[in-house]
């Protein structure tokens, strides 16, 4: 390389090094997502898309930095949903408009969605199935074409025939084909390989199985065993040679008990958990991922006449209301819970509602918090980028009017966000 571009170089770096704008964010309160208590009036310095440093006071900026003033708000990590759907969104029509909708279509509506996603307050989730459009919006974000949160994606589901997520179930016979590991389904342990490996080829973060019947699928059981031993085994152990976790939707106890015994990540839902299986989840370590937002907003749903298919009105008055008992029974037994939702099930953008149940069925208020912020980052395994306020983590900050330790809804009404230095709102 020539001397001179050299030397200009270096010229530019030390210019960097001096004149870096800071930005000086003035908090009420601060809740870093670690500690127990918040901690009122702090300076936090960001610099570039990370934490510089976290002063006590509220430190003056200098001739070159910029401030922010949230000396009235409550400042908190930015939060993390480990379960939306960013392809798609409740409506009347959804079962037809997987005829009628091309990808592109998928595509755009995806953005808008995504977008409503990090303006909530969202700066991370976990997409947990769709078309396989998730993972060129997981792309298009990185690189800075559209605006939405961090997205961690499972790509398509793995299923098995006719089980909740065989994306072609309720379709006419000569529609209906015979999806195979490609698509997501899969009908024993080779499969089951093959299909994770096609994930990892076509980009995927994670794998997503679904371990037991569902509710918005068209088919009559919600919550029976899907997959075998041997399946569940050989899909574990083939995501952890591509360094992959495994999250399990499961509903019914005995899909449920062989997905944590195979050794998968996180369960979802988890609707009829029982205190055998709680126990077993915390000798393996499993995390519980709760989406009680799905569950409220299906049965409130399925009483409006034609919102859901005949098939899934019957699956969702029974299902949806034991979420947040369930919920409650696994928060007082010590079982590790993280933040989901499900969004897209419900409308994007109110993800936050979920934290308001979690409260009214018992977790407190910080607790909540942290699910959604230092303990869902453990479950990325990115828990030393993310998830709290600190010295070196990416600067996710988002900002409520209220203390949401006094009043949790106040998070559904997030007046600040900032994702990786850059702010969005307002
Ligand atoms: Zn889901």
């Amino acid at each position: 390389m020539n001397m001179k571009v050299l030397f200009t170089g270096a010229l530019l770096c030390a210019a960097g090094l001096l004149f870096a704008q800071r930005t000086l964010i003035h908090c009420g309160l601060l809740i870093d997502g670690r500690a127990d208590e918040p901690a009122s009036q702090v300076t936090i310095v960001v610099e570039g898309n990370k934490i510089l440093r976290i002063d006590k006071g509220f430190t003056r900026p200098g001739a070159s930095d910029k401030l922010i003033d949230l000396s009235r708000k409550t400042v908190m990590p930015g939060f993390i949903d480990l379960h939306v759907h960013l392809e798609g969104e409740t409506n009347r029509e959804q079962a037809l408009q997987r005829f009628t909708l091309n990808k592109a279509d998928i595509s755009f509506r995806s953005t808008v969605y995504a977008r409503k996603t990090l303006l909530a307050g969202f700066t991370t989730v976990r997409d947990v199935g769709g078309s396989g459009v998730n993972i060129s919006l997981r792309n298009a974000v990185n690189q800075g074409l559209v605006v939405g949160p961090r997205i961690f994606t499972s790509g398509k589901t793995i299923a098995t025939t006719g089980g909740h997520g065989d994306p072609t179930n309720g379709y006419r016979e000569d529609l209906m084909g015979d999806p195979g590991p490609r698509d997501g389904v899969i009908n024993s342990p080779e499969e089951a390989r093959e299909a994770v490996r096609q994930r990892y080829k076509d980009g995927a973060d994670l794998i997503k199985i679904t371990a037991t019947g569902g509710v918005l699928s068209l088919a009559k059981d919600g919550s029976g065993p899907q997959f075998t031993h041997e399946e569940l085994k050989a899909i574990v152990e083939t995501a952890r040679d591509y360094g992959m976790h495994v999250a399990a939707h499961a509903h019914g106890t005995e899909g449920m008990k062989r997905a944590v015994l195979a050794g998968i990540t996180t369960i979802e839902h988890g609707t009829m958990m029982t205190e055998e299986i709680m126990d077993l989840m915390k000798e393996k370590g499993t995390w519980y991922i709760p989406t009680i937002s799905a569950g409220k907003f299906v049965a409130e749903k399925a009483k409006e006449s034609g919102y859901y298919h005949p098939l899934v009105v019957p699956k969702a008055l029974a299902i949806g209301p034991q979420i947040q008992q369930t919920f409650a029974m696994a928060y007082k037994k010590g079982v590790k819970i993280a933040f989901g939702t499900d969004a897209g099930v419900f409308p994007h953008g109110q993800n936050a509602k979920e934290f308001g149940y979690m409260v009214e069925a018992g977790m407190s208020p910080m607790d909540a918090i942290k699910a959604a912020t230092s303990r869902a980052a453990e479950v990325l395994n990115m828990a030393d980028k993310i998830g709290t306020i600190e010295t070196g983590k990416l600067a996710d900050i988002v900002a409520a009017d209220e203390n949401p330790l006094k009043n949790i809804n106040t998070l559904e009404r997030i007046t600040f966000v900032m994702k990786e230095g850059v702010v969005y709102l307002p």
